[in-house]
């Protein structure tokens, strides 16, 4: 470990270093006043970095700036604060020491050395400085792995919340935020919109290309509704296999139906062939959409299913369209 002994006095500078390489110590630097002492601490650098010194022996009296001065000016560092620092003094009167230990002295040596007391008190505030730079390492350690900790269940929160295959929010998700969003409408008293989309003859597409197509089809089709809704509120989600849902906050029929054309335009723009469709060679995909304004007389639940009306009617309408639901009537029929 290094050890800076600061004393104006070479005699004391040498008597000092040999105390100390006998015992070992043999990592010294040396300063004849408080000025060299914190050229080689580089008290003024403010980008220093963790100072690569473990001791300071610093004699009390010495011309220009004194050592109780000195120490207090090192301790003010926040990069050196750690570092103990020993006085090393001829007056051990009261006020010099309680000068000292004010300034941030660790402890303090009487001059004339004796070599045992030298010895003895460097060992003690060198094992300290150990155990503060071990504590030090442990609080570094314990914060970096905190901070990746938060980060892992971050991006876990995340992943449980997105849908695997399409990377659109998953149905979980989903029906969170409509419970969130559907409250919300209630106090502000504003429409609130529900979008169904379902790929059309889906089953037919797998069985003719295969599921892995069918997958890649899902994702493309997942980013072109993505795509279409445009404002920052608005939600897309998986809603389970080959149907999604898209949550439009604030908005009306006007809006809602803006999105659903949108939707099947982006969806007519992928150009995926489907030759097993019955409408016509391209990928096809209907639309059931709903906006009330939000009133207590209507769960957020049956929002959805008054657009899974819309969507089943838009299916028994021939498809490849977009159908409006009503909370009048809705009733699902078979066939
Ligand atoms: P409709 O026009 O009436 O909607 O007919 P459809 O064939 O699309 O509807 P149906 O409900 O009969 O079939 C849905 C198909 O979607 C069957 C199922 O295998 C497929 N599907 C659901 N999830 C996935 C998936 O994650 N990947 C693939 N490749 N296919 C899926
Ligand atoms: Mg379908
Ligand atoms: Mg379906």
């Amino acid at each position: 470990m290094k050890i800076l002994i600061v004393d104006d006095s070479e005699t004391s500078r040498l008597l000092l270093a040999t105390v100390l390489g006998n015992a070992g110590y043999c990592d010294l630097a040396f300063a004849e006043s408080a000025a060299e002492a914190f050229d080689i601490l580089d008290v003024g650098n403010p980008h220093a970095g963790e100072p690569d010194l473990d001791l300071v022996l610093m004699d009390v009296l010495m011309p220009g700036m004194n050592g109780v001065e000195a120490a207090s000016v090192i301790k003010s560092n926040p990069l050196l604060r750690d570092v103990p620092i020993i006085m090393v003094t001829v007056s051990d009167d009261e006020e010099t020491l309680a000068a000292a230990f004010q300034a941030g002295a660790a402890d303090y040596i009487k001059k004339p050395v004796r070599k045992t007391e030298l010895r003895a008190r460097v060992a003690s505030a060198l094992r300290l400085k150990e155990e503060t730079d071990a504590r030090k390492a442990r609080e570094r350690e314990l914060m970096d792995l905190a901070r990746r900790l938060g980060e892992a269940n971050r991006k876990l929160e995340e992943l449980s919340n997105l849908d695997g295959l399409t990377g659109v929010a998953n149905r979980r998700y989903f029906d969170k935020l409509l419970q969130r969003e559907y409250q919300r409408a209630l106090r502000e008293g504003t429409e609130i919109a529900v979008l169904l989309a379902d790929v059309d003859y889906f089953k037919d597409y797998n069985d003719t290309y295969g599921h892995l197509r069918g997958d890649d089809c899902l994702k493309e089709v997942a980013g072109a509704i993505t795509r279409a809704a445009l404002r920052p509120g608005d939600q897309v989600a998986r809603f389970g296999g080959e149907e999604f849902v898209v949550l439009l906050p604030g908005t009306g029929w006007e809006g809602a139906r803006e999105v659903a054309e949108r939707i099947q335009e982006n969806v007519a723009a992928l150009e995926i062939e489907h030759g097993a469709s019955r409408i016509g060679p391209m990928l096809t995909i209907s639309l059931g959409m709903m906006s009330i304004k939000a009133d207590r007389s209507v769960t957020p639940e049956s929002l959805v299913n008054m657009a899974d009306c819309a969507l089943y009617d838009a299916k028994r309408s021939g498809r490849n369209c977009v159908r409006t639901g009503n909370r009048d009537h809705c009733t699902m029929q078979d066939g």
